[in-house]
């Protein structure tokens, strides 16, 4: 059976790949399976554990890392996450299209397993607005800051894809992201 295509999604805290991931998910033609996250990070109000996140302690998170059930992992404002192998394995050999939303540091780790997966950089519309946004979402200053430091340097590792998008309007990011989804199918 011909393998599906991983789409990775990355981008800085804050500039907007939660909107581009949900109109990703509602493409009829891409029809993406989103691989759930594991956290250590507390479950937000709105956030639903199996949906969103599957959220874990820290002994289960280390356990997964043991058993090698992760294909990657990182660290974030303190918290690990990471994405659950076995059901992106399978997805993709059932011939599935998969799409991963990680911060930078994981998608190395990622395309070394899966060197043809497709890997999108969100970019925002600048610096200051990025800031901006990270602010009005996060209450706390500490925590803010450390996003916009994190993403100053993510930001360094944008040149390094080759597919970079712009969000200045979620839809138009979406149709960009599209094409390079579709040049990868019609590849495999
Ligand atoms: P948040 O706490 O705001 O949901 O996520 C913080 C950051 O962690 C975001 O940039 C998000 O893309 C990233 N993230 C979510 N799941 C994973 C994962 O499984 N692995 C890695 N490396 N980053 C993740």
């Amino acid at each position: 059976m011909k393998k599906g295509t991983l789409l990775i999604l990355t981008g800085a805290s804050s500039v907007g790949k939660g909107d581009i991931r949900d109109l990703l998910m509602e493409d009829k033609e891409l029809h993406l399976f989103y691989s759930i996250s594991m956290t250590t990070r507390p479950q937000r109000e709105n956030e639903v554990d199996g949906k969103d996140y599957y959220f874990v302690d820290y002994e289960a998170f280390a356990q997964a890392v043991r058993n090698k059930e992760l294909l990657e992992f990182a660290e974030f404002d303190g918290y690990y996450y990471g994405t659950p192998r076995k059901q992106v394995d399978f997805l993709l050999n059932s011939g599935k299209n998969v799409l991963i939303e990680v911060e930078a540091q994981g998608v190395g780790q990622i395309k070394l397993k899966h060197p043809d997966a497709v890997s999108v950089f969100v970019m925002p519309e600048s610096i200051e607005d990025l800031e901006k946004q990270i602010y009005l979402r996060y209450n706390d200053d500490a925590s803010a800051n450390r996003r916009i430091s994190k993403a100053r340097v993510e930001m360094e590792l944008a040149s390094l894809f080759v597919h970079q998008v712009k969000n200045t309007d979620a839809k138009q990011a979406v149709s960009q992201i599209k094409t390079f989804v579709k040049e990868a199918m019609e590849k495999e």
